[in-house]
């Protein structure tokens, strides 16, 4: 069976879906790998270093789709020139990569025309059993790190409290509003860069992990139940929202640094940092909206961009996981070996519906869209 690793097209990508040491673990298995010229370049991992593994270099993207039987990716297929790349696909190819198959229900419904087999790497299940295989995890973890940084760049004064013959410099203060993977890492970060850190969470289950990675929990009383199935947040309703905006305003004011990652699946990001509360801050203060992408946790966030408010520097990074692609690559390439050893046997692919693995990541099989959200958000795209 042939494994195809494309190159990705996305502008500002530099991520690949195997690397070399997970290209070697799945010759080892028994597949056939074909890597595209210079997929690993941005990296760090150059042809050589694939073919050294065992993997065929294909200069000819359409002939690499087109011969894959699973095909590996980090992004959805692009559209190149007139060409899809979902056209160079083969029926029956299996397509293993992130989807965004709420986000972008048409390109599912182009993959079902196709018969392609389509697993979404946003739908595999957030349990124990599935944790290596778990994209959305390792991803925001990175981005949970990196914002700390950018917040550290652009913040003008340190983070750690430093005592010096010229006087003692007290430590940042810093507040991470959402405690899901990518916040308990920037937790983790500013307090090992020695800031004072607060964190809230809608979920209240998530106060001990707070305070284990050493932040003081920020409580407000909600009476609206605020998990939904499978432990993610709710969309809650207009009047906590305007609570939990209150609650935190005294806190985001007098914070040097907030770093905001609250995000609800399928849904646009709370808002929880109105344009006043940003004018309640020091000048200078900076804030990370990591949920940019999807509306931002932060009225005056520009996806993409930095902005300043009032002297307070908003940044909005988009796919900050690709700013480190050498880790990223590295984790994400594991979790795709992970996913493809669970689904294969003897070399070949076994899709076993019955698995909860296999049944929630795989949005389309045998010309169908499986995944009843998917089709749901297809019907309110086409009207
Ligand atoms: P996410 O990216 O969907 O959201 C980030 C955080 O924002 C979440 O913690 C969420 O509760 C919070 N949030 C949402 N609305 C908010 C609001 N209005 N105010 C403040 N915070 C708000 O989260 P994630 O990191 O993908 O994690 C989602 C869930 O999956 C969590 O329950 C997490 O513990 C769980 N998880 C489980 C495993 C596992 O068991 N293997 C692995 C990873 C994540």
């Amino acid at each position: 069976m042939k494994i195809a690793v494309a190159k990705e097209n996305e502008l500002g990508e530099l991520r690949v879906a195997q690397v070399p040491d997970t290209v070697a673990r799945l010759v080892k298995q028994g597949f056939e790998v074909w890597v595209e010229a210079g997929a690993g370049i941005g990296a760090g991992y150059d042809d050589a270093a694939y073919k050294t593994a065992g993997a065929k270099i294909i200069t000819d993207s359409a002939l690499l789709w087109g011969e894959a039987d699973i095909l590996l990716k980090v992004n959805p297929p692009t559209k190149q020139d007139s060409w899809l790349e979902i056209d160079w696909l083969k029926p029956g190819t299996t397509l293993i990569s992130f989807l965004n198959p709420l986000g972008d229900p048409a390109l599912i419904q182009q993959l079902a025309q196709r018969n392609v087999t389509a697993l979404s790497m946003e739908l595999i299940p957030r349990t124990t059993r599935a944790q290596s295989m778990d994209a959305l995890s390792s991803q925001a973890n990175i981005a949970g790190y990196k914002s700390v940084l950018l917040a550290a760049a652009s913040l003008p004064r340190i983070f750690p409290m430093m005592t010096t013959a010229a006087g003692t410099i007290p430590p940042a203060k810093v507040l991470v509003l959402g405690a899901g993977v990518a916040g308990l890492q920037a937790i983790a970060t500013a307090r090992r860069l020695g800031a004072v850190v607060e964190a809230f969470d809608i979920r209240p289950t998530v106060k001990e992990e707070v305070q284990s990675v050493g932040a003081k929990f920020i409580e407000i009383n909600l009476e609206e139940d605020t998990t939904a199935e499978g432990g993610y947040a709710k969309q809650v309703s207009g009047d906590t929202q305007e609570l939990i905006r209150q609650g935190l305003s005294t806190y985001v004011a007098k914070a040097d640094v907030v770093i905001t990652t609250a995000q609800v699946p399928g849904k646009s990001a709370p808002l929880l940092i109105t344009a006043e509360t940003v004018a309640q801050m020091k000048p200078g203060s900076v804030i990370v909206d990591l949920a940019a992408e999807t509306g931002g946790n932060c009225a005056c966030s520009e996806a993409g961009k930095n902005v300043t408010y009032e002297g307070v520097t908003i940044i909005s990074p988009i796919n900050l996981p690709g700013t480190v692609p050498i880790n990223t690559s590295q984790m994400y390439a594991k979790n795709l070996l992970n996913l493809v050893k669970h689904l294969a046997k003897d070399g070949e692919l076994q899709l076993n519906f019955d698995d909860d693995i296999t049944s929630s990541a795989c949005v389309t099989h045998g010309g169908e869209i499986l995944n009843e959200r998917v089709k749901d958000a297809l019907l309110v795209v086409s009207g």
